[in-house]
């Protein structure tokens, strides 16, 4: 009867978020590049969004705060 089709995202936690690639937080932001996607807290996207822009090919909001 279960027709279970579920995407799992790359990276999560027992807590079913996407963390941080840098920290252990939660994830808020997803930036994807040539190369693969990066995860990132709002605290490191901040801290990291010059150089973001400047190679991602875009990046997405895949999280809200609590
Ligand atoms: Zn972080």
């Amino acid at each position: 009867m279960k027709n279970m089709s579920l995407v799992q995202p790359p990276i999560s936690t027992a807590q079913g978020f996407i963390k941080c690639d840098v920290c252990p937080a939660r994830a808020m932001h997803e930036s994807n590049f040539s190369t693969g996607s990066l995860y990132f807290c709002n605290h490191h996207f901040e801290e990291n969004q010059a150089a973001i822009q400047l190679v991602a090919i875009n990046s997405i909001q895949i999280g809200q705060e609590a």
